[in-house]
């Protein structure tokens, strides 16, 4: 008889009940978008966890990591980035205007390898924009040290990165803005949302433009912009979701560590190991399988998996560097990135993943 399927990811949801009640006085009010009671008070509730600094609220992380380069003023020149990550982070700097420059990656966290850096600094770099992979932290004192030695701004892709902090700090309060998505997949989801965290509070209005068409907070339309302004059933299923969050990241924890103690030391496999001074939010349960120990690489492994309705995701595979639509850039040096796109697999994490969940993937892995 076939087994039950696992799959790679599961989204969080508040008891019915609960997102009901949330919802009720949408109805008294009638105030369903443009910056409602709803969306206020999820800013409030989201400081004690993403720091106290400016936050603005968006339909999505995508939309929010383009408002934040745009409010910058990031819109030509080139961005250091790397190519090990979501197509997101890649296209958002090209849309901007801005050519992307891959850098390649620590094997140690899949991030931004620093000591590369420098080297692909030319007079037209504006920008770093470095992702917290997996919730990894980049090295963040390193970067912060080359943006002011060069003049660079730094955006950080943080979409995996809600809740985490490096020595207690918050990963938003480093750099000039991070980005977080809020997407129905993450740690923590308002459906479909994100924010930019920011630093500099005379950054809010020009982040507010790009929210809403260009408006000023005065209503006067100063630049060209879109609309990508969070609603209020969605902050609501974000006010929701943040009352659980502890059990959430507790769940992922758990099966985290039960994957740990049956994979880890396993030959052929490589795990990333937590980085002691950070605390994080257990969203990815990425393994590396050695394609001279499992015959047929990761993509064995894969199939293996199929055959018993597991389903993994190359997260990330292939390289955004790698995409037919960045063919005409030059070809990206970034050797480790490869040789990790071609051997990662993220293993189904998610909050209610059972240890017999877990114990059914990792003997399916290691039979
Ligand atoms: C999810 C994700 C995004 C995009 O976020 P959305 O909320 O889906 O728009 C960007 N970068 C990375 C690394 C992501 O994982």
């Amino acid at each position: 008889m076939e087994q039950p399927r696992i799959a790679v990811t599961r989204s969080s949801l508040p008891p019915f009940e609960e997102y009901l009640a949330e919802i009720a006085d949408i109805w008294d009010s009638r105030w369903l978008t443009n910056f409602g009671t709803k969306h206020n008070q999820l800013i409030e509730e989201l400081k004690p966890i993403l720091g106290d600094a400016g936050i603005a609220l968006f339909t999505n992380g995508h939309n929010a990591l383009e408002a934040a380069l745009a409010a910058l003023g990031l819109d030509d020149g080139e961005a250091i980035t790397t190519p090990f990550t979501f197509a997101s982070t890649t296209h958002a700097i090209s849309r901007a205007g801005m050519t992307p420059v891959f850098c390649d990656v620590d094997p140690a966290t899949c991030c931004i390898d620093v000591s590369k850096v420098e080297s692909l600094i030319t007079e037209r770099t504006k920008a770093i924009v470095p992702v917290h992979v997996y919730g990894m932290m980049c090295d963040v004192e390193a970067i912060d040290a080359i943006a002011r030695k060069h003049g660079l701004k730094v955006v950080y892709d943080a979409a995996h990165a809600f809740g985490v902090r490096k020595e207690g700090v918050p990963a938003g309060l480093f750099g000039d803005a991070s980005m977080f998505s809020f997407h129905a997949t993450k740690v923590f989801h308002s459906i479909e949302g994100g924010c930019v965290v920011y630093q500099d509070e005379s950054l809010a209005e020009r982040i507010r433009e790009q929210q809403n068409f260009g408006m000023d907070f005065a209503g006067e339309v100063n630049v060209i912009a879109g609309n990508a302004k969070m609603n209020e059933f969605a902050a609501a299923m974000g006010l929701c979701n943040l009352r659980h969050l502890d059990d959430a990241i507790s769940s992922r924890r758990a099966a985290t560590e039960r994957y740990r103690e049956r994979l880890g030391g396993a030959e052929g496999i490589k795990l990333l190991e937590p980085q002691p001074d950070v605390e994080g939010n257990y969203a990815y349960f990425p393994a590396f399988f050695d394609p001279a120990v499992f015959e047929g690489g990761r993509d064995g492994i894969v199939e293996k998996l199929g055959t018993e309705n597991i389903l993994a995701r190359k997260y990330f595979y292939p390289l955004t560097c790698d995409f037919p639509c960045y063919s005409d850039l030059p070809r990206a040096e970034v050797p480790i990135a490869r040789k990790m796109a071609d051997e990662v697999l993220a293993l189904p994490l998610f909050e209610g993943l059972t240890a017999e969940m877990v114990d059914r993937i990792c003997n399916c892995i290691l039979k």
